[in-house]
């Protein structure tokens, strides 16, 4: 059978026209979670949203799935891979944004609720019965909670009481075997730049945090220094340890390392004692990762020596590198030049910032695609969506026909994208490794 029977265009065609019915709902239930951001595993309004929607369709969606996350199923009866198609339904919390809660300051200022809305677009058109009947295979829809890595303390009480081990949604649906019998994730991400394209991401750095607390002892800090040890001197050198490292970090591999101290004493009449600070290292690869913090230790554990502190440092994974599959977003591009033409394709380089999507690119094919259509800094108060029809639903419709693509003609295609693929860790290798940069180690420099 060609890779490009027509049976993909009926197929298409009857995707598209039931997208096109559900236009102002889907736009409709985009604005409504834009309006009412909720920061990661709080997103409870939101995802009663998605799971009713879904319900509306005929889904059966099941809720609290790591949390806030929900998850609908769609079986076509016939043998083949399984497809996950996923949006997020976190916010951040950037207060000064127009549309921030005046209660929690959460703003969608990362436009994940757009995600929401093009995975739903995508769900109404793959649920149709004629649309079905000509595939093979599982498609999954995926509400996904707490992309980004913010209100660490929050999550890391749900971590103590049992609620979660890892504090991004994708890790946890990893961890819960939600993406066990998964071979093909996908998502559409919005994104600043001119025009209406819808352009696969290339990579991203991945990143770990950590926390950090350097201990000294308080003494008269004008009469008596000198019985003091100085956890802010500590902390001093050990970001001109770290900024002095920087030549020793290949560009290939991209590291950024970007520390801020957020408590640098009690009392400025006093030596300070307790002195804390966080800190994100992120890299293209796993090793460059590993390479820096090892790097990262040694000036925090020299500086504190030096002072004669004491240090303790605790480690958390953020997310790992991404790397999507080049060969799906080119099956992508032959929707995205169907619905916007050749101008609306494109790359986006590689990026050194961070997503949890990272985590999944690692172990299965993944599309993590772009949206234009929105303008202003993301993560800041600028930051706007203009173009909900491409946000929402061009971008949908691409996702639904690029489903199609990957399994109609007994998933042909999605077989071989599945065959090609080499994952760069093992499932069990991927948390094996997560796991490993979890650890507080506590070091007395006197
Ligand atoms: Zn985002």
């Amino acid at each position: 059978m060609s890779e490009h029977s027509p049976t993909n265009q009926s197929a298409k065609q009857a995707a598209i026209a039931a997208i096109d019915t559900e236009f102002e709902a889907l736009i409709a239930l985009s604005k409504d979670i834009w309006d009412h951001p909720e920061p990661g595993f709080r997103e409870h309004r939101s995802a009663k949203l998605t799971s009713d929607y879904m319900s509306s369709l005929g889904l059966k969606p099941r809720e609290n799935v790591a949390i806030t996350g929900v998850v609908a199923k769609v079986e076509t009866g016939r043998p083949g891979p399984h497809i996950a198609v996923m949006g997020e339904l976190d916010s951040l919390i950037v207060p000064e944004h127009r549309n921030a809660d005046p209660e929690t300051g959460a703003a969608h200022v990362c436009g994940h609720n757009i995600q929401i809305g093009n995975m739903l677009a995508a769900a109404v058109g793959l649920s149709q019965p004629e649309v079905l009947e000509q595939l093979n295979g599982t498609i999954s829809f995926m509400a996904v909670p707490a992309e980004e890595y913010i209100e660490i303390e929050y999550r890391e009480q749900l971590r103590e009481s049992g609620d979660l081990e890892f504090l991004a949604g994708k890790q946890e649906f990893v961890r819960l075997g939600e993406l066990d019998d998964v071979d093909i994730s996908m998502l559409t991400h919005a994104n600043v730049w001119e025009g209406r394209s819808l352009r696969p991401g290339v990579s991203h750095n991945g990143m770990i945090a950590k926390t950090v607390r350097f201990i000294g002892k308080s003494a008269h800090a004008g009469g008596a220094p000198h019985l003091g040890i100085n956890a802010l001197n500590a902390a001093n050198l050990a970001m001109q340890g770290i900024a002095l490292l920087r030549e020793t970090f290949q560009d290939e591999d991209h590291v950024r390392i970007h520390p801020i101290i957020t408590r640098g004493g009690a009392a400025v009449s006093s030596v300070p004692a307790n002195v804390t600070m966080e800190m994100f290292i992120r890299a293209s690869n796993v090793e460059a990762i590993q390479d820096a913090e090892a790097k990262v230790d040694r000036a925090l554990k020299g500086a504190a020596m030096t002072i004669g502190a004491s240090v303790e440092i605790s480690t958390s994974p953020g997310y790992m590198p991404s790397k999507f599959d080049p060969a799906m977003s080119e099956i992508y591009d032959e929707s995205v030049v169907e619905l916007l033409g050749e101008s609306g394709t494109g790359r986006v380089p590689h990026r050194t910032s961070s997503t949890d999507m990272g985590d999944i690119s690692m172990i299965m094919p993944t599309l993590h695609s772009y949206t234009s259509g929105v303008t202003g800094r993301s993560h800041s108060d600028e930051f706007e969506i203009i173009d909900w029809e491409l946000n929402v639903i061009d971008a949908g419709k691409a996702l639904a026909m690029t489903v199609i693509d990957l399994l109609a003609n007994d998933a042909i295609r999605g077989k071989k994208i599945i065959g090609q693929f080499e994952p760069l860790m093992s499932r069990e290798k991927h948390l094996e490794t997560i796991r490993a940069f979890q650890r507080t180690e506590s070091w007395d420099g006197a």
